[in-house]
């Protein structure tokens, strides 16, 4: 074979996988219109190549930013670098449907793509060659795992019995409501509140039913806060509101509200009928209270008060001068 002819063979074999390679290879000249447009490119925008030859790349793909996109060329004009740009910047320069089965969630293929300044003989940048990857997969599971994280943030935040924020969560929202309450000083207040006589409930009827008492309560509170307030499950049958930016005496209005409201309703269960009772502790945050440590003890001071007094009740915690 001689030179000329192995040469040639080279040429045409660098020219077949550059048709068929599973990037997208496109070449611009200087006004942005296309010179080379590989068969990965044909096949996912159903243009041929001599349809695109020589067109126009903003008039064929208006969903191309032209202003963008001429800014980030220009710098690989004149700089003679490299420039790239991400899925997670722009998910794509090709708006092309996704077709793979595994990953049928995403409408359209995500890509990175590479600018790449194709010099001259005389050493001048007169085309620019994108290289287009289709990274839908890695887009896709990326996005998949980011959902799957935050759905186990909430998981792991919520009590599974009553879907309010459990008491890990509470106490780090309470924590966060202490240094806010520092810096702004606004009133701040701390509802505690237990289920009165709950052994009777479980030992007369069974942790069924207690559990559904348990529920009853979750979804009055849910119902009575407001959606700046934070409840929470802080124990077994006690529970926990943070008002933020209420004062003792609205604290006092919410507390009553809820103690009514219970007293008075009933929970069905087969054909049991059960009433039950709640006392509650009201805290407001004041200068002598040095952590949110000190803020639960007083609304649980307030509550035990509660208790002494025969429950079924609301006590104040006095705001100290
Ligand atoms: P008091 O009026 O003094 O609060 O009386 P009490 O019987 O409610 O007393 P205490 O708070 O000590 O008892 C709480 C009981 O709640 C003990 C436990 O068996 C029950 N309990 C705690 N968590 C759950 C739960 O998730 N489900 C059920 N069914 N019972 C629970
Ligand atoms: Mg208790
Ligand atoms: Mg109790």
């Amino acid at each position: 074979m001689s030179l000329e002819t192995e040469q040639m063979n080279e040429m045409h074999w660098l020219m077949e996988m550059l048709h068929t390679i599973d990037v997208g290879l496109v070449v611009l000249d200087r006004q942005y219109n296309i010179q080379i447009w590989n068969g990965f490119m044909e096949n996912h925008s159903g243009l041929l190549p001599r349809e695109v030859k020589g067109k126009a790349l903003f008039e064929l793909f208006p969903e191309i930013p032209k202003e963008w996109f001429v800014r980030k060329s220009e710098s690989v004009f004149m700089l003679k670098n490299k420039a790239f740009t991400i899925w997670e910047q722009r998910p794509y320069l090709f708006k092309f449907q996704n077709y793979r089965p595994i990953t049928g969630t995403a409408d359209y293929m995500y890509q990175n793509t590479t600018f790449i300044p194709l010099m001259s003989s005389t050493g001048e940048v007169t085309h620019l060659c994108l290289i287009v990857y289709d990274v839908t997969d890695n887009a896709t599971h990326k996005k998949d795992l980011e959902q799957a994280n935050s759905e186990l943030e909430v998981l792991s935040q919520t009590d599974g019995l009553t879907q309010l924020f459990n008491r890990m969560h509470w106490e780090s929202c309470l924590k966060s409501e202490f240094k806010r309450w520092q810096r702004s000083a606004n009133p701040s207040c701390l509802v505690m509140i237990d289920i009165d006589k709950f052994k009777n409930v479980n030992d007369t009827y069974g942790h069924v039913l207690g559990d559904e008492v348990i529920r009853h309560i979750s979804e009055k509170i849910r119902y009575h806060v407001r959606e700046t307030d934070i409840s929470g499950r802080y124990g077994g049958e006690e529970f926990a509101v943070l008002l933020a930016d209420t004062t003792l005496e609205n604290a006092q209005v919410f507390a009553e509200r809820l103690r009514r409201e219970i007293e008075n309703s009933v929970v069905k269960y087969n054909d049991i009928d059960l009433k039950y009772t709640i006392s509650l502790g009201v805290a407001e945050i004041d200068e002598s209270i040095n952590n949110y440590e000190a803020w639960i003890e007083c609304a649980d001071a307030a509550l035990y008060r509660s208790k002494e007094n025969g429950r079924n009740k609301v006590s104040l915690h006095p705001k100290q001068g």
